[in-house]
């Protein structure tokens, strides 16, 4: 066992209480990797007391000190990006060139977010006769998925940190390197131990385990909806404060007088990055009829173009689990323009970048995340038609418009129930809310709003 190949707890690397492990796979060459600790309950319940006993110091280290150590955190992830982009390549497949200018690269920008909002930030106001004091809400209960394996976890852990708060993480399965490697750094920033502490191992034994546990004040969750739900529930009944960040099935408008070849292809190019896997993904093209037929040709040559360029899913469920959405589209009734649900290598979890023509809003692949590289077209008559359609799922996570003037393009987006929109290929901005209206979260991410989700107000009246 290397040093880094166990949990890290309190300051300490060790396996699992049960010293069983669970298998890291690259879904590249499907070969075994790596093996991590399968954490259980009794290191769930051990992670949490440290992190506890630690409260007390940390929530009372001065803003600026908890920023030193931030900016620390930040520079090691700096000294250690390749190391990082290599390792979210092995677990989760991505290109190198992608892990490199995003897996790595948008940590380092939201660990210096936060670096500085920890320094900033006013912790304490005055309203009227009182003051009143932002104080760090306790010890917090991450969970995360594999899409984007340190960003989640920095998107978590640097804003709990900055208020104060001390960190449990249950990363997924699927991705634990990751998160071994951002332990590490935050070893080497000098993090006092307990303040952040790694429980690897499975969602219904650790991650229950972790939600449950009385010890923890705050849960904080990034995956599936239907495991949001359960976890958004177990918080409700213990009265316990939660953050939900899930699913979407966000909608790309192309208004008539945008630039209908670059909307088409940015649209193409936002679905096929990460192989899909992108909870903001714009998954649905809303185009108008009259420009219906010259999108679907654009967008299923822009398809066409990423060939074996993208990379596989995360794992064989997910592989099977995409190819399975991609039959129903086409039992559906709607028009493969661009691959389809055979593998296009025989080892691999590999899917080919699928465009659909013909999609109407009723059917499956329209409503449901696929989390894949498959991207549906549809039609629209009018704006009211597509704001309707835009609007017309259970999620309200991201989207785009694009239109002539930006103008026209920001009243439509001030009509779409989402948490945010790319108006003409907006770039991602790391210190913007990010969160979902309607079923596709509670509470945002990222900035001052991010930092807000791990304090609550004590208010003193004089
Ligand atoms: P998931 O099961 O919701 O996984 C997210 C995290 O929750 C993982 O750490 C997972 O552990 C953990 N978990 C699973 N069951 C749990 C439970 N009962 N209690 C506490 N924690 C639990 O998601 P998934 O199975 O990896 O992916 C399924 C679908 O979720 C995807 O196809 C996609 O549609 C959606 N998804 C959305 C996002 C997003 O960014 N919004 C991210 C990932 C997935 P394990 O890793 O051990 O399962
Ligand atoms: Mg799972």
């Amino acid at each position: 066992m290397k040093a880094h190949d166990g949990m890290y707890i309190d300051g300490a690397w060790r396996p699992a209480a049960s010293g069983e492990t669970i298998d890291v796979v690259n879904p590249v060459d499907e070969q075994v990797i790596d093996r991590v600790p399968a954490g259980t309950a009794a290191d769930v319940d051990t992670a949490v007391r440290a992190a506890r006993a630690a409260l007390p110091g940390w929530a009372a280290t001065p803003p600026a000190e908890r920023a030193a150590r931030l900016g620390a955190l930040r520079d090691v992830l700096v000294s250690r990006k390749d190391e990082i982009a290599e390792t979210v390549t092995a677990e989760l497949g991505s290109p190198l060139a992608f892990s490199q200018a995003v897996h790595a690269a948008v940590p380092i920008a939201v660990a210096g977010s936060y670096a500085e909002l920890a320094a900033t930030h006013a912790f304490e106001e005055k309203v009227g006769n009182s003051t009143v004091y932002q104080e760090p809400i306790g010890v917090v209960g991450a969970i995360t998925p594999w899409n984007y394996p340190l960003h989640q976890i920095v998107a978590k852990v640097a804003p709990a940190l900055a208020a104060g708060c001390t960190v449990v993480l249950k990363p997924a399965e699927d991705t634990p390197l990751t998160a071994q490697l951002f332990a590490e750094a935050v070893d080497e920033a000098g993090i006092p131990a307990g303040v952040f502490n790694l429980v690897t191992g499975l969602g219904p034994i650790a991650g229950q385990a972790l939600a449950e546990h009385p010890g923890v004040d705050l849960v904080s969750f990034t995956g599936s909806t239907a495991v949001g739900r359960q976890i958004g529930a177990t918080a409700g009944a213990a009265v316990k404060k939660v953050a939900l960040e899930l699913g979407g099935k966000s909608a790309n408008v192309i208004l008539p007088s945008a630039d209908l070849a670059k909307a088409v292809n940015v649209g193409v190019a936002n679905v096929m990055s990460n192989s899909g896997q992108t909870c903001s993904a714009w998954t649905r093209m809303l185009v108008h009829r009259d420009q219906y037929d010259e999108a679907v040709a654009l967008a299923s040559t822009a398809a066409a173009k990423y060939g074996d360029r993208i990379g596989p899913v995360v794992s064989a469920k997910q592989q099977a689990r995409v190819r399975s959405y991609i039959e129903k589209g086409v039992a559906e009734g709607a028009r493969l323009v661009a691959g389809g649900p055979e593998s296009p290598s025989a080892q691999g979890y590999f899917i080919s970048p699928t465009v659909f023509a013909d999609v109407t809003p009723d059917m499956t692949i329209a409503q449901e995340e696929i989390f894949g590289p498959v991207l549906s077209l549809l039609r629209y008559d009018d704006e009211d038609d597509a704001v309707r359609i835009a609007n017309g799922t259970v999620y309200g996570l991201a989207g785009a418009v694009w239109a002539g003037e930006e103008a026209e393009a920001v009243a439509f987006a001030r009509r779409l129930e989402t948490g945010q929109v790319d108006i003409n290929g907006g770039r991602f901005n790391p210190r913007a809310p990010f969160g979902g209206y309607k079923q596709s979260g509670v509470g945002r991410e990222l900035g001052a709003h991010g930092l807000s989700e791990y304090l609550q107000t004590k208010s003193l009246q004089f």
